[in-house]
């Protein structure tokens, strides 16, 4: 049985006050919820929100890491660093990072063996543009973003990693894959996963759906047998919103 888990990225907004409160709204609204959430502030908020949810199970993340250990690397943030202030999780490969900023697979690769190798769990993050969809690239594409992200990762560490499928043109622009679509996306990221790492890993697997979810979808996608949970972007910036997808993966 796979349990749901709930994340949010707040991607580059709220100030570490602004996030401290809506930190403190999530731990009062979702107190006595049995649902797995994480959180993934800005690096400059991650002090703050720490605070704000300390006592509560709410994991905080952060949005990116260096695939370097520490020294001359201008604007980066090691998982030392991180861990040091406890946070434990990551964001990998969110397709911002590959879009804005030209992470590649090979990149994203290392970022996740060492965060790995650091003891971090990971998030992820893996999926289609419009084009490639409509060009019938879907699973060539899904395909090398995870054998490519995850080469050298045992099979012993894949507990420590979340999958989110996020197609790319779903994300932030308000058009949302349908269940179905989802759904196959997903059941197809298991095979994979079983092709690579066999069938009790690919069962346990969690993988969740990003791309515009809101509290008026997330429960038609949250009841696909392989859809396990989400990661929301926009949605995840007020606890009205938040609150009530999280609460839907209960159903
Ligand atoms: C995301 O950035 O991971 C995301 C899914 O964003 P949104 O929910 O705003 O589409």
């Amino acid at each position: 049985m796979r349990k749901p888990y709930i994340a949010g990225n707040w991607k580059m907004n709220l100030t570490p006050s602004e996030g401290a409160k809506l930190a403190k709204e999530l731990v009062s609204e979702l107190k006595g919820v049995d649902v797995k959430v994480m959180i993934a502030p800005s690096f400059v908020c991650l002090p703050a929100v720490i605070a704000a949810v300390k006592g509560s199970n709410i994991i905080v993340a952060a949005q990116n890491v260096s695939d370097k250990e520490s020294g001359a690397y201008t604007g980066e943030v090691s998982c030392q660093m991180l861990k040091d202030i406890g946070v434990n999780d990551v964001i990998i490969g969110h397709s911002e990072r590959r879009t804005y900023y030209g992470e590649t697979d090979e990149w994203i690769n290392k970022k996740v063996l060492f965060a790995l190798s650091q003891g971090m769990n990971i998030d992820l993050c893996i999926g289609e543009t419009l084009k490639q969809r409509q060009s019938g690239e879907l699973e060539q594409v899904l395909s090398r973003q995870i054998k490519v992200g995850l080469e050298g990762v045992a099979a012993s560490d894949m507990s420590r990693i979340t999958f989110a499928y996020e197609p790319v043109w779903a994300i932030g622009t308000g058009m949302t894959a349908t269940a179905d679509d989802a759904d196959n996306a997903h059941a197809y990221i298991r095979k994979l996963i079983g092709s690579l790492y066999g069938k009790d890993v690919a069962e346990n697997a969690i993988i969740q759906y990003g791309g515009s979810v809101k509290p008026s979808n997330a429960k038609e996608l949250l009841a696909r047998e392989n859809i396990d949970g989400a990661l929301i972007g926009g949605a995840s910036l007020t606890a009205e919103k938040f609150v009530p997808i999280v609460k839907c993966a209960l159903e």
